[in-house]
Parts: structure tokens; C-alpha cells; sequence
């Protein structure tokens, strides 16, 4: 029989379409998943993140289970971790899907150079993407920094190779060592502090079968209208498989090649939601070659814009308490399920960086801990993008009025109904504009400005201002 391998679980908690699986198919296999904290010091997952993750895993070792080969679960360094099993199983490979995150990079470097001075191997499999970033180039053999060239030349690379079935069965190592409970990682929301994760069950299924069920009920509907209802956030338009994708329950390529199946023929016709799953693609290309892009402008004229951080903004930013009802209720919605709307994203994340001068880390960080889809390459890339600091950003000085946005996008003010229930009252024309409803409109409406809802922290014209001399300040610096 072969020689053991190592199968080292990460962020691709699937067993179809799993290259690393199958490249050990047919030999006796440890699946291993280590909870590595440290490694990625600021940028370990997150609160929300982790509630994820948690569910995930126990997903993925049932499933690993049933097919006869339990998964392994350890904490403590990688980096010392994994040789010492390979050592301890005989595996010869070890085998994984590629991470593109700054710290995984070096960290697989390393464990591939502690393997091969053991006569082993690290073998990292295309698992997160489509394309793995050196292979899609510009003409002049760079990396791209728009996204609009991006796409085009991956959809000119054709269609993805089709996605891999999961094995009925799994050979394990013969005496596999003893790991650690899921409970021992403490992932949960810590016991005895309020239960911000109470309402994520009801709507969220974390693992494979989860991912395949919300794929499911995408092609049964929305993604028919998706080209509209992509900007109604009052209503389940997109797929909600942001959080799946981020931990591989599901794989792009799965992804991409169901959605055409389900429109076959001309690419256009999928093309509104398939250029979202590019976007994603994008994203993660920019990180791999600018790995910098979760700390620092990749605009370096941006390096020295004068934010003015102000904890009292930042927190009613937070806690949805800005005056804005749209941002407030994508704040809300964000804090309650884990998820926020990709359009009200824009929105709030703007008005934190424009009307009240933050620095998008900080907005960026927020996401970071409440977010179950939080991911490194897509968040750091979206908030550049809305910051003006990234390579193919929104112009700073295109700033979004938050009342005008939320009447566009929520014109009956369902969204923002649903999440500050204290506007619920109010009619439609004052729902984006609370605090220009005449005194009986509000108290017909159940409203006291101020005491049942807060009047916007700075007003639109003179934070719009504030922000177009920040820049110029910023160009006369440049
Ligand atoms: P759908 O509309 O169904 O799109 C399908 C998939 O395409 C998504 O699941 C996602 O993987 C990908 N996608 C869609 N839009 C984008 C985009 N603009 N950039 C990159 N990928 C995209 N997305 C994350 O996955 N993680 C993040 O941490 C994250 N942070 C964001 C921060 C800001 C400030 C903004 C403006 C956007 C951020 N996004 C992030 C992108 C986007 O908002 C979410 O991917 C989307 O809302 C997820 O919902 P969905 O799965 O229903 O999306």
C-alpha cells in the first residue's frame, strides 16, 4: 500500500471539488486541522469568524467520519505541528490547498523547509480561486490593477475545469494520534458575555451541505433577478455565499460552473453574478502581490491623508447610532447576522470614511471582528476601494449622500424598517429623512429624535465638504 499522507485542512473545509483530497485518494490519510492562533497575529479570524469556523469544523469531521477517516484536531503552531504528524504517521506529502494571505505565505515557507529537510513535501493544491494569481498577467507580464482588464482576461482563459466529486470513501493511518476536542479551541462567543451570535443559527448553516443548500436556493430564484435584486438589500437578491466561499465549504469553481449550468449558453447572461465571484477573484490576485493591502494605501499619496480618528464617531458608527438610517440599519443588520447587504457596505463604509474622516482600517477592523464572511482579500480590497486608496478605487471625491443612496436603494424603507424598528412608523418620504418630519408626523410615528433615535452626527453638505478638503490638502501634500 501507498505511503501515509497528510491532508491538512485550512480554509477549504470541503470534501467535492477538493484537489488536495484528491490528490490522496486510494492511500491511508490523515486529515488534520490545526488552530493556529498566533500565526496570523491581528489578522486570525475573527469573533464572527470564529463562531463560523467552529460550526464548520464539526460539519467537516462528521463528514469525515462517515467516509471512515476521522479528522485530527490540534492546537498549537503549525509550523512545529505539522512536521511532527507527518513524522508521527510516516506521511511522505502533506497536502493542502493554497492560502494567499501575507502570513500563511511565509508560514508555508517555512513548514515546506522544515518537511524538506525531513525528505518531505508540502504540496499546496489550487483550492480558494480560479486562476492562481502568476497565471493571469497582463500583456506586459504584470500584475493587473484594474479589475476591468482582470476579468475580461480570465474570462478569455475559458471555462474552468469541472469541479471534482467527493470520495465515497477514505482510507485512515492506522493508529492516528489523539487530538483535542472542538470545545478545547473556544471559538464560541466567551460564556457569560451577551451572546452576540443568538440569531446567526436561524439563518445560517455553516459546512458543506449548508454551502450546497444555499447554492440550491440561489438557482431557484434569485439568480434569475439578480441583476436587480442585487441592489434591493430588503430583499434575499444575492446568494449569501459569501461566508461558505470564505471558508472553501464551497469552491468558486463549484460556484461558477453551477450558475452556468443553470443558464447555459452565452457567458453575458451570468455575467452580472459570475463578475461578482471575479471581484472576489480580484481580490485575492491584489493581496498576493500587495501584500501590504490590509494595512497600508496601495495609493501612496493616500499614506499621509489626514483622517482624524475620534472614538465617539467610530462607536455610533459601530453601533448603528450615525442618524443615517440606512448605514444605521446595515450597522444593525451587520451586529445581528453577521452580514450586511454588499450595497449598504458601500454605503456605510463611505460615510465612515468621507462624512466622518476615519481610517478605513478602522472601519475595516469592525468588519473584521463581526463579519462571518470576513476575508482578508476581499475586505481589505473593498475597503481601499471605497477609501480612494486602492489601484482601481472609487475617485475620493465621489462622495455617496447617505439619504439619496438609501432612497434609491430602499424606497419603502423596508430594510431600514426591519433593523431600527424606531423608525418603523414613519411614512416612506421621511424614513431615509427622519429628522424632517414634521413634530406630529414623529410623534404619530412613536419617534423622539434624539431619545428613540439619534439626528445625524454631521450633516451631509458639511461632511461632504470636510472630505473634499481633505483630499485637496492631500494633493497640495502629494
Ligand atoms: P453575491 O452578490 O451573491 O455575490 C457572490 C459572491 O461574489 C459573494 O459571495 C462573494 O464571494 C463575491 N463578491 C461579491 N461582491 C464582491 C465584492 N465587491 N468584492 C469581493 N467579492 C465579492 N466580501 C467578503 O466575502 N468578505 C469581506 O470581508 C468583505 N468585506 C467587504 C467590505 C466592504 C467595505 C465592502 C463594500 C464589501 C465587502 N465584501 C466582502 C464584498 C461583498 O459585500 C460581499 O462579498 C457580499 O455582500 C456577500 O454577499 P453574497 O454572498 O450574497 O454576494
Amino acid at each position: 500500500m501507498d505511503r501515509p499522507a497528510l491532508l491538512w485542512f485550512r480554509q477549504d473545509l470541503r470534501l467535492a471539488d477538493n484537489p488536495a483530497l484528491q490528490a490522496v485518494a486510494g492511500r491511508p490519510v490523515l486529515p488534520l486541522f490545526v488552530w493556529d492562533e498566533a500565526a496570523a497575529g491581528p489578522w486570525g479570524p475573527g469573533g464572527a469568524a470564529r463562531w463560523w469556523l467552529r460550526h464548520s469544523l464539526a460539519a467537516l469531521a462528521a463528514d469525515l467520519a462517515a467516509r471512515g477517516a476521522p479528522l485530527l484536531v490540534l492546537r498549537g503552531r503549525a509550523e512545529i505541528l505539522v512536521p511532527a504528524m507527518a513524522e508521527a504517521v510516516g506521511a511522505a506529502e502533506v497536502h493542502a490547498g493554497r492560502l494567499h494571505e501575507p502570513w500563511a505565505r511565509e508560514r508555508d515557507g517555512r513548514i515546506a523547509e522544515a518537511l524538506e529537510a525531513a525528505r518531505r513535501r508540502l504540496r499546496l493544491w489550487t483550492s480558494a480561486v480560479l486562476r492562481e494569481p502568476p497565471t493571469v498577467m497582463s500583456g506586459s507580464g504584470k500584475p493587473y490593477a484594474v479589475y476591468t482588464p482582470f476579468a475580461k482576461a480570465v474570462a478569455a482563459m475559458g471555462e474552468p475545469d469541472p469541479p471534482l466529486p467527493a470520495p465515497d470513501r477514505l482510507h485512515p493511518v492506522p493508529s492516528p494520534p489523539a487530538g483535542e476536542s472542538l470545545e478545547a479551541l473556544g471559538l464560541y462567543p466567551v460564556a457569560g458575555e451577551p451572546d452576540w451570535a443568538r440569531e446567526f443559527p436561524a439563518l445560517w448553516q455553516p459546512g458543506e451541505a449548508g454551502a450546497q443548500d444555499r447554492l440550491r436556493r440561489f438557482l431557484a430564484g434569485p439568480v434569475a433577478g439578480y441583476t436587480t435584486g442585487r441592489n434591493d438589500p430588503g430583499t434575499e437578491g444575492t446568494s449569501g455565499l459569501s461566508p461558505h466561499l470564505r471558508w472553501g465549504e464551497i469552491s468558486p469553481r463549484q460556484v461558477w460552473h453551477a450558475v452556468r449550468q443553470a443558464q447555459p449558453g452565452d457567458l453575458a447572461r451570468s455575467w452580472p453574478f459570475l463578475s461578482e465571484i471575479l471581484w472576489r477573484e480580484f481580490s485575492y490576485h491584489l493581496l498576493w502581490h500587495r501584500p501590504e493591502m490590509p494595512e497600508r494605501a496601495l495609493r501612496e499619496r493616500f499614506r499621509t491623508f489626514p483622517w482624524q480618528p475620534d472614538a465617539a464617531l467610530l462607536q455610533a458608527w459601530q453601533r448603528g447610532r450615525t442618524g443615517y438610517p440606512i448605514v444605521d440599519a446595515g450597522m444593525r443588520q451587520l451586529w445581528r447576522f453577521g452580514w450586511m447587504h454588499n450595497r449598504v457596505r458601500m454605503i456605510a463604509a463611505s460615510l465612515l470614511v468621507k462624512h466622518l474622516l476615519q481610517p478605513w482600517q478602522a472601519g475595516a477592523t469592525w468588519f473584521w471582528d463581526t463579519l462571518v464572511d470576513a476575508d482578508l482579500a476581499s475586505n481589505s480590497a473593498s475597503w481601499q476601494w471605497i477609501a480612494g486608496s486602492g489601484t482601481d478605487a472609487a475617485p475620493y471625491f465621489r462622495v455617496f449622500n447617505p439619504v439619496l443612496q438609501g432612497e434609491k436603494f430602499d424606497p419603502e424603507g423596508r430594510y431600514v424598517r426591519r433593523f431600527v424598528p424606531a423608525l418603523a412608523g414613519l411614512p416612506d418620504r421621511y424614513v431615509h429623512r427622519p429628522w424632517e418630519a414634521p413634530e406630529e408626523v414623529r410623534r404619530a410615528a412613536g419617534l423622539a429624535l434624539g431619545r428613540d433615535y439619534p439626528r445625524p452626527v454631521v450633516e451631509h453638505a458639511e461632511g461632504r465638504a470636510r472630505a473634499l478638503a481633505a483630499l485637496r490638502g492631500l494633493r497640495g501634500a502629494a
